[in-house]
């Protein structure tokens, strides 16, 4: 049998005192006189826990003044009951109704503590207003202009992805946005981001990717770089016509590596590396694609009539091509008639 080492009492104890000696010689919680809320006051966050989060003012208060709780060893809070009151716009008292357990008892204290609303800047501001960045993305096309469609597709695929990495970190931001004469450049905060999302590109528009990089200082006695992404784009895009061996070929396909055509005399596929045509010309696009009336068709001809001078025109087909329905898409290059497959829909996408 134990009993309490104060009033002598059998039965069970708490650290050698019976439950009344150490309920009233014991306090469980204290609050401190006050607690700091830092908030950012560019973009609202609140600091809590170390970790900046978005979050309604309140709630924020509550989990303040929660954290500013000292709980005694061996106690667990079960439950806080909390009541905020405004002293005003910068300091709000908070009244707590602390339910704890320690081993078999249970008991409630009150306590009391004022939040305090602190203003600052959070990291991720102050380096968005001073304009920092570390990396910058240029996106440019290879010989001629990016299209207005092409850039604005590649500009969302870049802002999807960052704010990807954004939900995760929120150091990762784009700095800025620069139109410049083929292209843009992005700004963004961070090189490994910045390096993702240019091998992203790249990957999915066959563009080649160009890394370079620039000392900019020294921060406690490192070399810190600026490291340049270039992304070129192909000239072709996917459904255009390129010269290839001097003959004209449609783009099928684009991968980061490699570039699947057509030959558009035979219909026959031939795979090529990117960095070999790197200098193809585009000769014909989609809007130069044309309908020719089919007039007759035979195993190894077709009769269509010209879509410019309405002559008849007789042309070979190749393997395996069909006509479908009276009329034929056709390209003209160089004063002849191709005729474009079925199968894949030049679409400039
Ligand atoms: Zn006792
Ligand atoms: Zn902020």
């Amino acid at each position: 049998m134990t009993f309490c080492v104060r009033c002598g009492k059998e039965g069970r104890t708490y650290e050698s005192l019976c439950v009344d000696c150490f309920l009233a010689n014991n306090r469980f919680t204290k609050a401190p006189d006050h607690v700091d809320l830092f908030q950012c006051y560019h973009c609202k966050e609140f600091q809590l826990r170390g970790k900046w989060q978005r979050q309604g003012l309140e709630e924020a208060i509550r989990e303040a003044a929660r954290d500013g709780l000292e709980v005694r060893k061996g106690a667990d809070v079960a439950k806080v009951r909390m009541e905020v009151q405004e002293a005003d716009p910068r300091n709000y008292h908070v009244e707590m109704r602390v339910g704890l357990e320690h081993e078999d008892l249970r008991m409630e204290e009150e306590n009391r503590t004022t939040v305090r609303l602190k203003n600052t800047v959070c990291p991720r501001c102050s380096k968005i207003m001073g304009s920092y960045y570390e990396s910058i993305i240029q996106v440019r096309g290879r010989e001629r202009k990016l299209t207005e469609a092409q850039q604005e597709r590649i500009l969302q695929a870049l802002q999807s992805k960052v704010e990807e990495a954004q939900a995760e970190n929120r150091e990762m931001f784009i700095t800025k946005l620069e139109q410049v004469p083929g292209g843009f450049d992005a700004f963004l905060s961070s090189i490994s981001l910045a390096k993702g999302i240019a091998h992203e590109l790249a990957d999915r528009h066959g563009a080649e990717v160009k890394e370079s990089s620039t000392l900019v200082t020294q921060k406690e006695g490192r070399d810190v770089y600026r490291v340049t992404f270039l992304v070129r784009l192909p000239s072709y895009m996917r459904g255009e016509v390129v010269l290839h061996k001097g003959r004209p070929h449609l783009v099928v396909s684009i991968t980061a590596s490699k570039t699947k055509l057509q030959d558009l005399r035979t219909h026959e596929p031939v795979m090529m590396s990117n960095v070999d045509l790197r200098d193809a010309r585009v000769v014909a696009k989609r809007q130069d694609v044309l309908e020719a009336v089919v007039l007759s068709e035979s195993k190894r001809e077709l009769q269509v009539m010209h879509p410019r001078t309405f002559a008849t025109v007789e042309l070979k087909k190749p393997q395996g091509f069909e006509a479908q329905g009276e009329s034929v898409r056709v390209l003209i290059y160089e004063e002849e008639l191709y005729l474009l497959p079925y199968a894949s829909k030049p679409s400039i996408s």
